[in-house]
């Protein structure tokens, strides 16, 4: 199936409504390590991402067609000016870059792989975060990787998608045992061990909804 516009549409209401079924998980996780507030913010960002899209669509449609990248950047600014905390800036930055990259009307597996590295790259240099330091990078730096892989074996986009969402949940739970170097649970140094990123989670849900949307 082609990734288009629909799609990223359909991949972000996914997202807002997985964000919504896990907001007291991931609040949860972020009180264990942080303030306790990541369910929150991502859910309010969310919320006001599909008003917006609300909106959009009842508008009259444009002339030209909508881009992937149309949908990414319209997540981007709203994010970025509805979340407070550290994850609303680096979830913004993500999409933005990732909007830049998929300025098209569809997108093929390279191209796919081409968002996910740009989404990367934008949370790593907002955040001068590396992998392995227990944040969100460790769960993109994961995708990232098996989406290359997935698409090197010719994979479709459905199989760079389920790659990238099963590495990223994988990641995930692979932060537990880590000692936080960045962010808020920093401050706990070793204290932070014995507990899952709240960030990372919640990018393997994004991950998750990504390929839900592109076998729907
Ligand atoms: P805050 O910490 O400001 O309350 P959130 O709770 O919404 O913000 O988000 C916390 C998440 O943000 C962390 O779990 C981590 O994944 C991510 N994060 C925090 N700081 C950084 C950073 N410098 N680089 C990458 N990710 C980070
Ligand atoms: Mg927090
Ligand atoms: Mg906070």
């Amino acid at each position: 199936m082609a990734l288009d516009a629909d799609w990223a549409e359909r991949w972000v209401r996914r997202t807002a409504q997985a964000v919504a079924d896990a907001k007291d998980e991931l609040t949860e996780l972020d009180r264990q390590i942080g303030d306790g507030d990541h369910g929150e913010n991502l859910h309010r960002g969310f919320q006001a991402v599909v008003a917006r899209l609300d909106d959009t669509a009842a508008q009259p449609a444009a002339d030209e067609e909508r881009t992937v990248g149309d949908v990414l950047k319209l997540v981007a600014t709203t994010l970025m000016s509805t979340v407070g905390g550290a994850s609303g800036p680096l979830y913004g930055t993500a999409y933005l870059r990732a909007a830049k990259v998929s300025g098209r009307s569809q997108i093929d597996p390279p191209a796919v792989v081409a968002v996910l590295e740009a989404a990367l790259e934008g949370v790593a240099s907002r955040g001068k975060a590396t992998v392995g330091e227990k944040t969100m990078v460790d769960a993109w730096q994961a995708a990232v990787d098996a989406a290359e892989a997935a698409a090197d074996d010719g994979g479709s986009e459905v199989d760079v998608l389920r790659a990238a969402a099963e590495a990223a949940d994988t990641a995930s739970t692979g932060t537990i045992p880590l000692v936080a170097t960045k962010g808020r649970a920093s401050y706990l140094g070793e204290r932070s061990a014995g507990h899952e990123d709240p960030g990372a989670r919640s990018t393997a849900l994004v991950l998750g909804a990504a390929m839900a949307a592109a076998v729907s």
